[in-house]
C-alpha cells in the first residue's frame, strides 16, 4: 500500500491560498493513488500541488467533520470532477447529509470491514468530541491484501478501550499518530489530542500486549503551528527523540 501524506498540519496554520513555504495543509492522506481519508480547506490545492487529480479520486472518508478535514465545498469539487462512477464518500451520518451531487453515501459503522479498492478498512472510536456530542469520530484500521496493518489514529487523545478491542490484539506494521501537541501538554487541547510523551506511553503499553514491536513505523501527524519548535530542524530532532517519523506534505511510504 502505498500512502501519501497530502497535508499534515492541525488547524492553527495560515491556510491562505496558495499556501505559504513551510506552512503545512489541513491533514488529509491518500491511499494507493485513489482512496482519500480526510477533505479539509486545502486539500483540493495541496493534490493540484501533488500531481492528483480530483478524477483519481474513487473514494473518501472522513475521520470526523471538524472544519479541517470536512470542507463541503472541496468535496463537491471532488465529487464533479469527470469520473466512471460516483464518488464514494465514508462518513457519520450528520456529515453526510450536508453533501450533495454525484455521490454514493455509506454511513460508518464501528467495527464493520469495509472493502475499499485492494483494502480492508474498519472504522473505531476516537476520543475527539465535535460540537454535537452525539456525532461520532473515527480512526481507521487498515489491512492490504499482504496482511500490513496500518492504525490511522488521528485526531484524538488517549485510544478508546472499544478501538483498543477492535484491534483484537494483532500486530501493527504502521500508526500514523494524531501529534498535535508536540512538546506542549499544558495547552487546552490536551483532552482531544497526544503530545509525544502520551505517544511514548501508549506505545510501551502497546508492546508490551504485542501491537507494536520494534518494526512498527510511527508517522507523527496533524502537527501543530505552535505546539511543536518552530524550527524545521528542531521539529525533526524531536521527532527522532520520541523514535517517529514527522509527517510531511507530500511525503510517501510504501507499506
Ligand atoms: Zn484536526
Ligand atoms: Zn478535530
Amino acid at each position: 500500500m502505498k500512502i501519501q501524506f497530502i497535508g499534515t498540519g492541525a488547524a492553527d496554520w495560515d491556510w491562505s491560498l496558495p499556501l505559504a513555504p513551510g506552512v503545512r495543509g489541513s491533514t488529509a492522506s491518500l491511499l494507493d493513488g485513489h482512496i482519500l481519508i480526510d477533505a479539509g480547506p486545502t486539500v483540493v490545492h495541496e493534490m493540484e500541488q501533488q500531481g492528483i487529480s480530483p478524477s483519481d479520486i474513487t473514494d473518501v472518508l472522513i475521520t470526523h467533520s471538524h472544519s479541517d478535514h470536512f470542507n463541503t465545498e472541496n468535496i463537491q469539487a471532488i465529487a464533479s470532477a469527470p469520473r466512471a462512477e460516483a464518488l464514494r464518500m465514508f462518513a457519520s451520518s450528520q456529515a453526510l447529509e450536508c453533501l450533495e451531487g454525484n455521490i454514493e453515501k455509506v454511513p460508518l459503522v464501528f467495527g464493520k470491514e469495509y472493502l475499499i479498492g485492494k483494502l480492508k478498512i474498519t472504522p473505531l472510536p476516537a476520543n475527539h468530541a465535535l460540537r454535537d456530542i452525539a456525532e461520532n469520530t473515527y480512526h481507521f484500521l487498515i489491512v492490504t491484501p499482504e496482511n500490513k496493518r496500518l492504525f490511522y489514529a488521528l485526531d484524538g487523545g488517549w485510544l478508546t478501550s472499544a478501538a483498543c478491542r477492535l484491534l483484537h490484539g494483532e500486530h501493527l506494521d504502521m500508526i500514523v499518530w494524531d501529534a498535535t501537541s508536540g512538546n506542549c501538554f499544558n495547552d487546552w487541547r490536551f483532552a482531544d489530542h497526544n503530545e509525544l510523551l502520551m505517544i511514548h506511553n501508549m506505545r510501551s503499553a502497546m508492546a508490551s500486549l504485542e501491537l507494536v514491536n520494534e518494526k512498527t513505523i510511527h508517522v507523527f501527524n496533524h502537527i501543530a503551528r505552535t505546539l511543536w519548535p518552530k524550527s524545521p530542524e528542531e521539529r525533526a530532532r524531536l521527532a527522532d527523540e520520541f523514535e517517529g517519523i514527522l509527517a510531511e506534505d507530500g511525503m510517501q511510504i510504501t507499506l
